[in-house]
């Protein structure tokens, strides 16, 4: 369990390859960790991601950090919660999967992840770290980059739920 660890903050402070980002399907910036990371970045981060045309739900795409610490930003459109019949575990799976395979692609050996769909998208937050951890846990068993995953956790409710897991 070593390569996974766990902080209590601000993903945009930190001095990493690259951190992931719980944006909306335009891509042109949001609420939540999505404000902050572009308010951090500054305007040249709202300048790339126009030229992206979107992101599907499930789906990752990456930019620069511009004047963030991190080298990278890999943007995640999680599934917005609507009662759990809406193939809203798989799609939560699937954007931390191809967050990671941008990683791997890059070279990205620290990436970070806020809790992504847990916010303004209600997905309920002990349901999805456990599907995100075990599937995390799973890409590193057989990827050897990214080296280090860092879960971000912004709320005591989110920290305290990740703590518990990942010392089981
Ligand atoms: P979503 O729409 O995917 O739910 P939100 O940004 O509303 O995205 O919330 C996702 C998670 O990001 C929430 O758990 C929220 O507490 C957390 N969050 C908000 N701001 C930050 C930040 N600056 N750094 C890390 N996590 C943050």
């Amino acid at each position: 369990m070593s390569r996974i660890k766990l902080i209590k903050g601000d993903i945009t402070k930190l001095e990493i390859d690259a951190i992931a980002n719980a944006a909306n399907s335009s891509l042109l910036g949001g609420s939540g960790v999505d404000g902050a990371i572009h308010r951090a970045a500054g305007i040249d981060l709202l300048e790339e991601c126009r030229t992206l045309n979107g992101c599907p739900t499930g789906e990752a795409k990456i930019t620069k950090g511009y004047k963030l610490a991190a080298k990278y930003v890999i943007h995640c459109v999680g599934p917005i919660w609507n009662g759990g019949n809406n193939n809203e575990d798989a799609l939560l799976e699937s954007c931390y999967t191809n967050a990671l395979k941008i990683a791997t692609n890059f070279g990205i050996k620290s990436i970070a992840f806020p809790n992504i769909s847990t916010g303004i998208y209600s997905f309920p937050k002990n349901r999805a770290a456990n599907i995100v951890l075990s599937v995390v846990e799973k890409y590193l068993e057989n990827n050897s980059i990214p080296e280090i995953v860092y879960f971000v956790c912004f709320d005591d409710e989110n920290y305290n739920i990740y703590k518990n897991l990942i010392r089981e």
